[in-house]
């Protein structure tokens, strides 16, 4: 008894209406047909190719003696091409390659090539994030990608084994994928776009020598007085400074200078008595309040208590003379 051809046409117009119904026809003849090998025979991904209209076809065969279904190709139906036959070589059922190849031309089927399928439109089922329900496309093994479909052939790689493709965009930080390229940022210094979570972690919007950027958040501090972010390096540019009494970091309007430095101004005392290098405050420790209630650097207080000594006993002397 001869084997009977059977053809699943995705031309036929009863599929328009039934589209799911289509594509769970594709699933159940991958997973039934009998080849010798093929790494997509019961993979599920395979219903992406069930789209009404979309000039593809599944090419196979029944032994009429047991309902045995066997062989395929995947063909274009307008055209009449095929990229790739799967053979069945059980001798008392199926065709080995080169007759099964011999059967399809002799029946009008063009001999196999590779761009056979480019252009046919497929189901574009995402799973996760980036991550799209896709077999290993025979042939050219690539995808373009159309927004809401998948066509065959174009820039994606669609030659993984798994099920899967990955499309849209990846971070090169933590290898996360992403739908669109909108979900990642530019980071000049580090010279590539990375996604959300890596840029708050590891960087900082921060003033640099003149514009805000993104940079390393070690290499950033945060200025208290404005709660801004400045590059470390380039703070100074913009008057703001390190306290040298708390590690912080402050605009000018709010330090003050000491003998020590920058220090913040509620850290500083103010002095009566400028320091010996003109400075009119002092870290709070090194301040020290003469007796008559004024206030100076600590490395000056004995020079000036022995003047106000002196001053107090002229005080003295003058006011005995008087007397
Ligand atoms: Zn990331």
């Amino acid at each position: 008894m001869p084997l009977i051809q059977h053809l699943l046409d995705n031309n036929d117009p009863k599929w328009v209406d039934n589209e799911r119904e289509l594509r769970r026809e594709w699933a159940r003849l991958y997973d039934e047909i009998q080849v010798d090998h093929s790494c997509m025979k019961g993979e599920s991904c395979v219903k992406v190719y069930g789209v009404p209209g979309n000039d593809l076809g599944l090419l196979y065969f029944e032994d009429p003696a047991d309902g045995t279904l066997m062989m395929r190709t995947i063909v274009n139906v307008r055209t009449k091409k095929y990229v790739r036959e799967y053979p069945y070589t059980d001798s008392t059922k199926g065709m080995n390659d080169g007759a099964f190849r011999e059967w399809l031309e002799a029946n009008g089927w063009a001999s196999s090539n590779r761009m056979a399928h480019s252009g046919c439109r497929i189901h574009k089922i995402e799973c996760s994030e980036g991550r799209y329900v896709m077999p290993y496309i025979d042939g050219c093994g690539s995808v373009e990608d159309h927004g809401s479909y998948f066509t065959i052939d174009g820039n994606i790689s669609a030659s993984s084994t798994d099920g899967y493709i990955n499309c849209g965009v990846t971070c090169p930080c933590c290898g996360g994928a992403f739908s669109d390229e909108d979900a990642l940022t530019y980071v000049d210094c580090r010279g590539e776009s990375i996604c959300e979570s890596c840029l708050e972690d590891n960087y900082r919007y921060a003033y640099g020598r003149r514009y805000e950027d993104w940079y390393p958040e070690e290499d950033c501090i945060q200025c208290e007085t404005d709660g801004n972010w400045y590059l470390e390096t380039s703070a100074s540019d913009h008057d703001v400074y390190e306290c040298e009494v708390t590690g912080n970091w402050y605009h000018l309007d709010d330090l003050v200078n000491t003998k020590d430095g920058f220090v913040y101004v509620d850290r500083a005392q103010a002095l009566d008595h400028e320091d010996s290098d003109g400075n009119t405050h002092a870290v709070e420790s090194d301040a020290k309040q003469l007796p008559d209630g004024t206030w100076c650097h600590a490395d000056d207080y004995d020079d000036l208590l022995a003047e106000q000594q002196v001053e107090d006993e002229d005080e003295t002397v003058t006011e005995g003379e008087q007397a």
